[in-house]
């Protein structure tokens, strides 16, 4: 099949990209590179450099009639989203609200829509919290997260586009971006490697930091290969179901360093939730999905993957 990957230069999709290759799927990037980047890109992908929200899009999609739209680009800034919110709903409504209306234009079978698990839920009653749980987000990247499931569910009723939404918890992995303030395994790692010291962001009356579901990016790859023609007109959570402080994995990456460092401590940043995880059995009973990588294991191979791209500059 001819897969679009929006995002596709990013941490996620061009994992994604990568696996769909292997697959022997033809892949092409539409990317803006605002945060992804070149050195991330699979060489044999077709690369478009475009932002989702260009008007161009669609001479995209008129030359490449792609079978498949797998959307993984987005703001991925949580605070950002509440500091620019009009930044957020650009990329996060109106560019996937533009690429929707190609897919519908030019017949794509599917989309498979990135939304997170970890933030739509908001402060949830409910752990692990399952997709029935009536999301309440409390932050803009979250409100548009679910506008664009909700503009998904739309399409398809209006036009009968398909599509599959994946809910991720906090993904981890080679390549993560470690210059934003999402993805805190990536930013520990780098920061210890290059002898600074991390800080654990933390609510006064919960010392031990936020509590989060940690998935490891390949076995997330696993779940968008198996939407590509499973799980239609549904809704997954992506996650573990296990429960880790963010004290607690500042242990964990220190000892697959070999390191022992205190961390400094600093204050709950805006939109940071307490407590987040997430309930697969969804993914598990309908798409075959769970998880493989235990937080150890992938840990490990993250720590790996930094010390070998480290030596190897
Ligand atoms: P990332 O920043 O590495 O990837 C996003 C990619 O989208 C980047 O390559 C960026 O250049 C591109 N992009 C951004 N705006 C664009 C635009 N307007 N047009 C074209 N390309 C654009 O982040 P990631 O962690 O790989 O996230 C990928 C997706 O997964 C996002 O939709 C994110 O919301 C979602 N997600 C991530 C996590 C996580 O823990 N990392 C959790 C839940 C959901």
């Amino acid at each position: 099949m001819k897969i679009l990957i929006t995002g596709g230069a990013g941490f996620i999709g061009s994992h994604v990209a990568d696996a769909c290759l292997e697959a022997g799927h033809e892949v092409l990037v539409v990317d803006d590179l605002s945060t992804g980047s070149l050195d991330n890109l699979n060489p044999r992908a077709k690369f478009y450099q475009i932002s989702i929200c260009d008007p161009s899009l669609s001479q995209v999609f008129e030359r490449e009639q792609p079978d498949i739209v797998n959307h993984h680009a987005a703001q991925i800034s949580v605070p950002r989203s509440i500091e620019a919110p009009l930044a957020d709903v650009e990329t996060n409504v109106k560019g996937t609200v533009n690429l929707l209306e190609n897919c519908v234009k030019y017949k794509v079978k599917k989309v498979v829509f990135i939304s997170s698990g970890g933030a739509i839920y908001g402060e949830a009653e409910e752990y692990p919290t399952s997709e029935a749980y009536p999301p309440k987000p409390l932050s803009v990247y979250a409100i548009n997260k679910l506008a664009g499931e909700n503009y998904l569910y739309f399409y398809n009723y209006q036009y009968g586009l398909n599509y599959t939404v994946l809910r991720y918890a906090n993904v981890y992995g080679p390549r993560q971006n470690a210059s934003g303030e999402a993805g805190v395994v990536s930013i520990f790692i780098n920061a210890l490697l290059a002898g600074k010291t991390p800080t654990i962001y933390a609510y006064p009356d919960a010392p031990e930091g936020m509590i989060r579901d940690y998935v490891y990016v390949m076995d997330v790859v696993r779940a968008n290969l198996l939407a590509l023609d499973r799980g239609d007109k549904e809704i997954f959570n992506i996650g573990t179901c296990v429960e880790t402080t963010t004290s607690l994995l500042y242990k964990t990456i220190l000892w697959h360093m070999g390191m022992q460092k205190e961390p400094l401590r600093g204050e709950a940043r805006q939109g940071d939730l307490r407590r987040s995880m997430l309930d697969c059995s969804k993914a598990f009973q309908e798409l075959g999905w769970s998880p493989i990588f235990t937080l150890e294991q992938g840990i490990k191979e993250t720590v790996q993957y930094y010390l070998r791209t480290r030596s190897e500059r």
